[in-house]
């Protein structure tokens, strides 16, 4: 029996495999299968190439649990091991130390690419002991038995194995016998072995006998050898893509909306299967499903750092040996060749979605709604996808219908482009919410877009930077004819004085204690319209519509109170006659106060313009303090003036039930204000 030591000089590298190499302990059994899988493939690679004579009889890989015995047994019929080749790939670790290890990870990342790094000895990770029992395929040599404890000492001697192939035995350590359990191994093959290419064989299929389940000769195959990834898919049926995504998601009852097959083989390998989710809400839980595998061994479904992150979203399958699995994620996103496959795979998810738009327009705008949010997730974060994306994507109007942006720039051009030349997209987010000003814009001849996913405010913002001639507008941010000015707004009948006492009036009357502000304005919307109308400006609207979903640099936005603008109807019938009830009312009051405001202004007009040209320093004290008190009495009579006005609001009822109506049909008539509302309602109907 011979004895020595691995080659390596440090005390103990097992620590530093723990350590370093592998954060998840489990993989052991990944990397033991797939060596026995690797040695299985090239056994059959020599006998295709005629080097081994004869049949290759049964190359199932078997796992096996004993827990008495406390081992782990993985055994293959694969190429096997001679002395010589265990010395040399076992023992011969190819680093003189740990810290050499560690170094020489670092710089050989390319050497690691389509291996999984020193694989075998992450079976230490949860032994005590290892053996390998190994009989190469090669004639006249000898079975070998090689030992070691998790130091660096092993022994290797001859033995009698007689049968080609490789077994190897983990005496499970007294911190891991959880992989002891039938249950925990079997979940783990599943995990990582699902679709490894020779069959993976662990325990035996049952029958019913006797009363009871017993074993029967037959092995109970783990997995799938010919995952439908690795077919053509000129030779794979649509049902089969359907089937195929059970069996990855056996938990989920919804069906993909279409999915994408992967084969490239130049200039890096990549194969794969992507399905389309229904995506509505909740972006998170659609998130980080898809599965990476490097030659058909799992190896992880976080795909962050390898696709951009919109494609996240999307489920299935992605099978590379280019893709170097060992490395930190921020060392993934600077590789090269991650580099080239994330945009080949953005490239193909446009192309696949763009030939479906054109040639299945049909189909494509029934699956629209499901699939809105993904594609305005990669164009509002991935520039490339906004560049092939913008040519499909959809606008839907109130009607249920379907536009490119192009398409629906030309239908709209006409009848909806305002003064200053730019195109006027008129949309609603809640059609119900919005009803009145929705069919108020369709009896002018607009038509009105559906904007109400959660990326619609930052879309249409990058729509608007990248389309300037085109301006999106909620239809309830102005009324109906400042929506889209063409021409410069009539002159109002009201002179500006009036204007003051009549938003004393109504601004008496708005709502207070609110997260709401309220601006009055006057406009000439006609008969037809409501006597008053809440709008709220497109601008500050949006911002805080981004600020609900945006980042902290949004929630400025999201925190302001609602901005509305009160906008009194004068020509509305009602209006005028209450306009023409306040001035009766409220002339003898008005006029006693403008008795004592009119000299003060006067004089106060006369100070300034003797003080007009003179510089600060060369007005008088006694200037300075007459000044400051005519302002001052200014103000209070200004205030006792705004008093009739507000007084003659509270006697009114109209007043606050015309306010409380629009408020109604703004949806922001709630609680108590409503059921006061109600009553006054009554009271009045009454009359
Ligand atoms: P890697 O698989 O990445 O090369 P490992 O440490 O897992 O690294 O294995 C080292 C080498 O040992 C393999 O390359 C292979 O030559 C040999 N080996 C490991 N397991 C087996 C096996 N079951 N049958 C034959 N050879 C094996």
């Amino acid at each position: 029996m011979a004895t020595g030591k691995i080659g390596v000089t440090s005390e103990n590298i097992f620590p530093v495999i723990k350590k370093f190499l592998y954060s998840e302990q489990e993989i052991f059994l990944r990397e033991l299968v797939s060596n026995a899988v690797d040695a299985t493939t090239k056994v059959k690679a020599l006998s295709r190439k005629g080097e081994i004579e004869g049949e290759l009889g049964d190359l199932t890989v078997r796992v096996k649990v004993d827990k008495d015995a406390k081992t782990i047994t993985v055994s293959d019929r694969g190429i096997g091991m001679t002395a010589e080749e265990v010395d040399k790939y076992i023992n011969q670790i190819a680093f003189s130390s740990a810290g050499d290890f560690l170094e020489k990870y670092k710089d050989s990342i390319d050497a690691i690419i389509g291996h999984f790094g020193l694989g075998f000895y992450s079976s230490f990770m949860v032994s005590e002991k290892v053996e390998i029992i190994s009989k190469s395929w090669k004639p006249d040599t000898k079975a070998v038995k090689w030992s070691c404890d998790g130091s660096p000492e092993y022994t290797m001697e001859e033995c009698d194995k007689t049968d080609r192939g490789t077994d190897i035995i983990l005496h499970i350590d007294s911190e891991s016998t959880a992989y002891l359990e039938d249950s925990k191994i079997e979940e783990l093959l599943k995990k990582y072995c699902m679709f490894l290419p020779v069959p993976i064989g662990f325990g035996k299929e049952k029958e019913w006998k006797d009363d009871k389940y017993v074993d029967t000769d037959k092995d109970k195959i783990i997995n799938d050898t010919e995952p439908l990834w690795t077919k053509k898919p000129a030779d794979v049926k649509e049902e089969d893509y359907k089937t195929f995504y059970k069996k990855l998601y056996p938990g989920t009852f919804e069906e993909p909306l279409f999915n994408i097959h992967l084969n490239v083989d130049y200039p890096f390998n990549l194969t794969g299967i992507l399905y389309f989710p229904k995506i509505r809400t909740n972006l998170e839980i659609q998130k980080n499903k898809i599965q990476l595998y490097c030659n058909q061994v799992f190896v992880t479904d976080s795909v962050e750092g390898i696709v951009p992150e919109f494609l996240t979203l999307l489920h299935g399958v992605l099978d590379s040996p280019d893709i170097p699995l060992n490395v930190s994620r921020s060392y993934l996103q600077s590789d090269a060749n991650v580099k080239k496959i994330s945009t080949h795979i953005t490239k193909k998810v446009a192309d696949r979605l763009s030939d479906i738009f054109k040639n299945n327009r049909d189909d494509f705008e029934k699956k629209w709604d499901d699939l809105k949010l993904f594609i305005q997730y990669g164009m509002l974060t991935n520039e490339k996808f906004y560049d092939l994306a913008k040519n499909f994507f959809l606008y839907k109007n109130t009607e249920g219908k379907y536009f490119t942006f192009d398409e629906y720039k030309n239908i709209v051009k006409e009848n909806q482009t305002d003064k200053n030349n730019s195109v006027i997209f008129l949309y609603a987010t809640d059609k119900d919410e919005q009803y009145s000003f929705v069919e108020a814009a369709k009896s002018k001849g607009y038509d009105v877009l559906i904007l109400d996913s959660a990326f619609d405010a930052h879309f249409i913002n990058q729509q608007e930077q990248k389309n300037t001639d085109v301006r999106f507008m909620r239809v309830d941010s102005d009324t109906i004819d400042k929506l889209i000015r063409k021409e410069d707004a009539p002159k109002s009948s009201l002179t500006d004085d009036e204007k003051k006492d009549f938003t004393a009036i109504f601004d008496s009357q708005t709502p207070k204690n609110t997260n709401k502000n309220f601006t009055v304005e006057f406009d000439s919307l006609g008969a037809d319209s409501l006597p008053i109308m809440i709008t709220q400006s497109e601008f500050m609207r949006r911002m805080k519509d981004m600020g609900k979903i945006g980042g902290p640099e949004m929630s400025f936005y999201n925190n302001l109170p609602d901005n509305l603008n009160l906008v009194i109807n004068e020509t509305h019938p009602m209006i005028q006659s209450l306009i023409a009830d306040a001035k009766a009312k409220t002339a003898e009051a008005a006029a006693a106060a403008d008795k004592d405001l009119k000299p003060l202004k006067s004089d106060l007009e006369s100070l300034e313009k003797l003080t007009k040209d003179k510089k600060e320093e060369e007005i008088s004290t006694e200037e300075k303090n007459k000044k400051e008190e005519l302002q001052k009495k200014i103000s209070d009579a200004e205030a006792k003036r705004k008093e009739i006005f507000t007084k003659y609001a509270a006697d009114n009822k109209l007043v606050k039930q015309m306010i409380d109506l629009a408020l109604l049909a703004n949806n922001m008539l709630k609680g108590e204000d409503l059921t006061k509302f109600v009553k006054r309602s009554v009271e009045l109907l009454g009359k």
